[in-house]
Formats: structure tokens, sequence, C-alpha cells
């Protein structure tokens, strides 16, 4: 890019941090598997934890030096465990993905069957094929077979997933581990309907629950462990608004097997600094998290109505449109996912395009999809409420289908912004949402 000297590029680096902060700032922040952690988290991820190894568990760690590693890191499991009424929490998987493959490990071989729900269907490509070098086919080798889906009601289908089951018996493909949840994920999944079916199979079950685990914590969506499932897996930075990170819940009988599978199996640092800001995430999330994610889906409800109302084509129209912090848009009738995406950008509001059911029949792939997928879960965190998304709802609309000229309303987009400026439902908040915070 340039040829300048060390100290220019150093320079450089630190120019776009402040400007990328300042543009958020300034922007509505959509993106559904995104989210502001308070100024404590941000306090726990600069300390020195950040520095150390703490390879093992607390009390049996290979490395002196983790007396304080260890207080926090008891305290974490202990919150973790409290927060989603859980026997047993593993703190150490260093994100979604990496707590997926933790249960892959402790759960299942290479050459087993497991059923997870397609991408098009909602599902991450964590659960994917090894032919889409999805972690679950790519790394461990699993063999991937689809829930029934039914795109009216935008869930799975749980008589033809049970038939489906049947006829893999029969083929003596029977799934070793069925997954639930993934990353569009609008309506609760059947897990209550499906767990005791599954279980007849001898299948371990998994929610993967890295998109609702804030809705989870706060009593608003489902609550996995009382439906029948064995582990639970999350991302801790999507409605779950802490450091980025992964978790691994489980019942006590489960615990080994996945505290092998986590260190030595798929750790060595388990980025000390954000455990730190995990433990901090779920004593926020005790207290403040029923308001949050009450509030969160009340919002996305809020937005996919204005979303109609404006004359947008909203999914899951039959259910109410979501349960969740999303809202999903056809957004055919104006181009692609891919254009909208870009356009709404230029109007400092950042969404992203989305697979929807449909998509792969009518060959349309991950660049330029027939949709765009909102969240509610970061303007909710600044304090946004139902008519906060009224007004956002206006500016999607006037880009998308009055096509304004996008400068103008990122003007009104950053006006708009000025009243949003803390992190809310924090114990702390002196310090704003997206301040940058220099050391040098
Ligand atoms: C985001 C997501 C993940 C991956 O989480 P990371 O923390 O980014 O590794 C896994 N599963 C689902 C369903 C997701 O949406």
């Amino acid at each position: 890019m340039t040829n300048n000297s060390n100290k220019d590029a150093y320079d450089e680096v630190f120019a776009s941090l402040e400007k990328h902060n300042k543009w958020f700032e300034d922007s509505i922040p959509l993106i559904a598997s995104e989210n502001i952690p308070s100024p404590a988290v941000r306090e726990a991820i600069i300390s020195d934890f950040g520095n150390r190894y703490a390879e093992g568990w607390p009390g049996e760690r290979v490395y002196a030096g983790c007396t304080y590693i260890d207080e926090v890191e008891s305290q974490c499991m202990e919150l973790a465990k409290k927060l989603f009424k859980s026997e047993f929490a593993d703190v150490r998987p260093i994100s979604g993905v990496v707590a997926n493959l933790a249960i892959y490990s402790a759960f299942s071989n290479p050459g087993d069957v497991m059923i997870a729900p397609s991408i098009p269907a909602g599902g991450h490509i964590s659960h994917g094929k090894k032919e889409h070098s999805g972690t679950a086919g790519l790394v461990h080798g699993l063999e991937i077979e689809f829930f029934a889906f039914d795109s009216d009601e935008m869930n799975i289908d749980v008589e033809k997933t049970k038939t489906k089951v049947e006829e893999l018996k029969k083929q003596d493909r029977l799934p070793k581990i069925a997954m639930f949840g993934g990353s569009v994920f609008l309506f609760p999944h059947p897990v209550k309907e499906l767990a005791d079916f599954l279980k007849s199979y001898d299948m371990h079950i998994n929610y993967d629950a890295a998109h609702v685990a804030g809705l989870i914590a706060g009593g608003e969506f489902q609550d996995p462990l009382r439906e029948g499932v064995d582990t639970m897996t999350m991302s801790t930075h999507k409605t779950l608004f802490g450091p980025q990170g992964g978790l691994v819940l489980a019942f006590e009988k489960n615990a080994d097997a996945i505290k092998k599978a986590t260190f030595p199996g798929l750790t060595s640092s388990h980025h000390i600094h954000h455990m730190a800001g995990k433990a901090i995430t779920f004593a926020e999330a005790l207290e403040f998290g029923h308001d949050y994610a009450t509030q969160t889906v009340k919002n996305a409800k809020a937005l996919a109505v204005a979303l109609n109302d404006s004359g947008f084509k909203v999914l899951g129209e039959k259910k109410g449109y979501t349960q969740s912090h999303q809202t999903v848009v056809n957004v055919l009738d104006y181009g692609d996912g891919g254009k909208i995406e870009a356009d709404l950008e230029k109007a400092n509001i950042i969404v992203n395009r989305q697979l929807i059911p449909g998509d792969l029949k009518a060959k349309r792939h991950y660049m330029h999809p027939g949709g765009i997928r909102l969240g509610s879960s970061e303007v909710t965190r600044l304090g946004m409420k139902e008519s906060e998304m009224q007004q956002i709802a206006s500016f999607i609309k006037q880009i998308v289908i009055d096509n304004k000229n996008a400068k103008e309303i990122a003007t009104q987009v950053t006006e708009f912004r000025k009243s949003f400026q803390k992190t809310q439902y924090c114990f702390d908040n002196k310090l704003g949402a997206y301040e940058y915070v220099k050391l040098r």
C-alpha cells in the first residue's frame, strides 16, 4: 500500500483504529452477531491477564503465577453456572467455533454423522460440510445431514425430521450428534418436541446458542438445558454482551469429556483477559440481563413491523416476524442483499447480506443473496427503544425504496446517534461506548 517508514505504518494503524471508533459512534450498528461490551469489560481486557498462560484447571495449573487468575476463573465458572442454571461450565473455549469443536471432539469421531440446520435454513458454517469448508466436516471429519426445514414457519420441521432420521437409520447413517441453533434464528427451535425422539437413537444433543445466549440468560427465548439438550455452546459476544469468546455448558456427567477436549485438545492459552471479561459480563447479565433481553426482542419486533409497514417483505410473517434479536428481510424487489448492504453502509447503517430460504435453488450465493439480516442487540445496548426502531426503519426505507441520497441520510443518522453514546445495562458506564482510549 505505502512505502513509508515503520513509524508511518505504526501511525497509520492507530489512525485507522481511531477513525473506526469515530465511524461507529456516528453509525447504526445492526450486525446481529455483534454487540458492545461495557467499559468494565474493556478494562478487564487490557489487564496483565492478557499476557499470561494458565493452562489446565484452577488449582491444577502447569505454571506458577496463577493465584489471581485462579480466583477470577473460579468466580467466572460460578457466575456462568448461576446465569444459565447449569451444573458445569467450561469458560476456556476462545470462541463459539472452538466451543463447537469441543463438543465434536468429546462426543463423536471422524466419520460419524451429525444432523444440523443447513446454512440457508440458518445454520452456521461451523456445523457445515467438508466440501463447504465447514468446521464440522473439514476439521473433525463429520458427515453432515440437515434437519428438514419449513420456510413458512422459519423453523425446523419436526415430523419431516423424524422421518429423515428413520431413513438415515435404514441407511446405517444414524447421527451421533444433533445440533440445534443457528445464525439466522428468529424462533425457538423445537428442542422439547424432538429431544426424546433423538435420545431414543442415542444422539448427543447440543444447542448452539451463539446468537441467542443473552436472550436465554435473560429468560426471553427458550431454555435448552431444561428442554432436553445435553450440552450448550455459545459465543460470549453476540446477544450476550461480553468480550469475544466461547463457553460450553453441560451436566456434570459430561464434564470430564469436555474439560479434556478444551485443554489440551483445543487450547493452550485460553486468552485469560477475555476470560476475566466473561466473568464481568456474567455478573452484568445476572443483574441487567432480563431487562436487556426483553427490550432487545421488543425492538426486533418493532423494527420488523415498521419495515413491513414501509413496504418491505419481512420473513417469518406467519409467526409475527421474530422472537429473537433478529429481523430478516427479503430485498429481491430492490436488488440483492450484497447491493443493499453496500448502499446502506454509505448511509452509515451497518447490516449484513444474508442467504435466505430459496436462494441456493435460485442459484444465488452468499455474495449476492436474497436477504439482509438486522440485529437489535447493539442498538438496544445503547439505550434505544421502539420509537428509535421506527426511525431506523424510516432511514432504511429512504435508502432502499426511495433511493434518497446516502450522504444526506448519513448526516441525519449521525445526528440521530448523538443521544446514544453510552453503554446501558451495566454497573458502570463512565467511558463512552465507542470512546477511543489512548494509552501511548
Ligand atoms: C457466530 C456463530 C458461531 C461462531 O462463533 P465465534 O465466536 O465467532 O467463533 C458459532 N455458531 C453460530 C450459530 C454462530 O452464529
